[in-house]
């Protein structure tokens, strides 16, 4: 088996098989891959009311989770521009004009977390939904300074305590009057996400909203009524 860097040198280039199945694949996913993916979608939108509001595009199982996964722990960096184009494609059906005065900030990894993934995953899905959107990217206007990975198991609260100040502004900061959009790849209690925000409020940065891949939690009903099908 290739090295994990290596494979992920090698899958940048060719793409003779889907990641998730390994049949033959013509773009990211082979086509069973891919409606099965596509069946992750929430199909009302998910979107989450808040302090701001959280758009997520998926529910966190199945094919999805696998997905996360392949590109995560497996050297899959490639897969990251359709997920992230398939988000940005999802966000903007909730939007009722399309928005200005955006700047897309993704949830850092730690450094040494960095360097042995060799990518930030919640970037590259940064870069596939700014993309489509048209939005502008700000890869490092966040920076971890904590190493917050060794969290799985602590309850809600620790977990927000430890997190706490695990983020602060980076160097790469949104130009004013921009507002920022945070992206992360899985949304789960919002410990992360509280994070961000603190540390951009810390600096009087608005924040516009969040928006995320996956979650295992629920969305609430939409509130817009829509005609029934007969
Ligand atoms: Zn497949």
């Amino acid at each position: 088996m290739a090295h994990p860097a290596l494979k992920t040198v090698l899958n940048l280039f060719f793409k003779p098989e889907c990641p998730l199945c390994g049949r033959p694949a013509e773009t990211e996913f082979c086509r069973y891959c891919q409606t099965q993916l596509l069946r992750c979608q929430f199909p009302e939108g998910g979107e989450f009311p808040g302090d701001v509001p959280v758009f997520v595009w998926g529910r966190y199982g199945g094919a999805l989770k696998r997905a996360i996964a392949a590109l995560k722990y497996d050297g899959n960096p490639q897969i990251a521009r359709q997920l992230g184009c398939w988000l940005a494609d999802g966000w903007l059906g909730t939007q009722e004009t399309l928005p200005k005065n955006l700047t897309v900030v993704p949830i850092p990894l730690h450094p040494d977390k960095l360097k042995k993934r060799g990518f930030n995953q919640a970037e590259l899905l940064a870069r596939g939904f700014c993309e489509l959107t048209g939005l502008s990217l700000k890869p490092h206007g966040l920076e971890r300074v904590r190493d917050t990975e060794a969290l799985h198991g602590l309850s809600s609260a620790e977990r927000q305590k430890n997190l706490q100040n695990a983020l602060r502004v980076g160097k790469d900061r949104p130009p004013r009057p921009n507002s920022v959009l945070i992206l992360d790849d899985i949304y789960t209690t919002g410990a992360t996400v509280n994070a961000a925000l603190r540390a951009f409020k810390t600096h009087r940065i608005p924040v516009a909203g969040v928006v995320a891949l996956a979650t295992t939690n629920t969305p609430p009903p939409r509130q817009r009524s829509r005609p029934k099908s007969h």
